[in-house]
């Protein structure tokens, strides 16, 4: 079996990449560069050059030879890289007609325990988001932002004194609403300094979160280490790292106790199980990073199904509904609070023949928030 094509293709707010081959079968992958699609569709495209004519099976070897033949990397590269691997590992298991988790060495469970977003503007939103959604049977656990989804043109000014208690009332009102019946995932999107996240976690320790995700920017291991050593809260963090290299890093300074590599931007299916080996020899937990499309859910699911140290999985909002049903035919199926491990030949599913067509391409506007004194906050 030869590769003939490496097509990207833009289909609603993702890229997708298809390798197709001699055989007839066609492998299908997603990039996790979010917001530079367009220059990871370009990686795709040279990445190419040298795939085209040879043997897809030998993954982990064009894995190698695309990461080390030049010097940059990055999320554009990674994310191109990525898509490759998890459409490899499609056609590998297409190519032998199993499930890809079997040739990973799964499968180590049926289903996968997944997480759910609440979003609200106010805080009785939030908290009735996280009631609507334990009633709907995802009560395994859900992020909800202890701040409030404030509109990216809104300046922004808090104390604080009024940050840090209004975000504690929020997360005790979760807990008082859903009980202990529900895993609260807290997910601060970066927004502290390290002596910020410290004091929150102290004042919301009581209520029990499953995690403290990005308290702080990720790109400072040490710092996060720090916050980590002063909290009893654990932390989440790792869906902005892009190789087992900064993964290594992460843990050696006991920054984390549960790792997100995003199966879409650390390498794909090869990539993201390496570092659930790093986390498993640590005694650290995997909550794949999942904000795309049902392409990256079937990848966290064969991952999840090939590893012994999976915790949770990030389920988006909409999988189910158009345009993510769509998208592709044979998405992920949630039964309750989990999603069933795919089981057909290969990534289980396969890009809708009319994608592209019904959901053009809409790309993500270059836009962020401002405090009330004009400088950028992070949200
Ligand atoms: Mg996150």
């Amino acid at each position: 079996m030869r590769i003939t094509a490496v097509e990207p293709i833009f289909v609603d707010r993702y890229l997708f990449v298809e390798v197709r081959t001699d055989a007839g079968l066609t492998g299908l992958g997603e990039s996790g560069a979010w917001g530079f699609l367009e220059a990871s569709a370009g990686a795709v495209e040279t990445f190419a050059r040298y795939l085209v004519g040879q043997d897809p099976l030998k993954i982990e070897h064009h894995w190698q030879y695309l990461y080390r033949w030049t010097h940059f990397r990055g999320a554009a590269i990674m994310g191109a890289l990525s898509a490759i691997d998890i459409a490899l590992w499609d056609l590998a298991g297409q190519h032998h007609g199993v499930p890809c988790h079997r040739l990973l060495g799964g499968p180590t469970r049926d289903k996968a325990r997944v997480y759910y977003h609440v979003f609200g503007r106010t805080r009785e939103e939030l908290v009735r988001g996280c009631v609507e959604a334990k009633s709907a049977g995802l009560q395994r656990g859900r992020p909800p932002d202890p701040f409030t989804d404030d509109p990216r043109d809104e300046p922004y000014f808090q104390t604080h004194a009024a940050k840090i208690a209004g975000a504690v009332e929020t997360v005790r009102q979760y807990r008082a609403a859903v009980g202990d019946d529900v895993d609260l995932c807290i997910e601060i999107h970066r927004r502290l300094t390290p002596a910020e996240a410290v004091v929150l976690a102290e004042g919301i320790a009581p209520y029990r979160p499953f995690f403290y995700e990005d308290p702080i920017l990720p790109d400072n291991f040490d710092a996060m280490g720090e916050v980590a050593r002063r909290i009893t809260v654990p932390i989440a963090t790792g869906e902005r790292l892009h190789t087992i290299h900064e993964f290594a890093m992460l843990l050696a300074r006991g920054a984390v106790q549960y790792v997100r590599p995003d199966v879409c931007m650390v390498g794909g299916l090869t990539g993201a199980k390496k570092i659930a080996a790093l986390a498993e020899a640590h005694y650290v937990g995997v909550v794949p990073h999942n904000p795309l499309s049902p392409v990256s859910t079937a990848a966290c699911l064969h991952l999840a199904a090939c590893i012994p140290n999976f915790a949770l999985q990030e389920y988006p909002l909409g999988e189910d509904r158009p345009p993510k049903s769509e998208i592709v035919t044979n998405a992920p199926a949630r039964e309750g609070g989990y999603l069933r491990i795919p089981d057909a030949p290969g990534l289980g599913l396969a890009l809708a023949p009319d994608a592209a067509a019904r959901h053009p391409y809409r790309p993500r506007e270059v836009v962020t928030r401002l405090h009330e004194d004009g400088s950028v906050v992070d949200q």
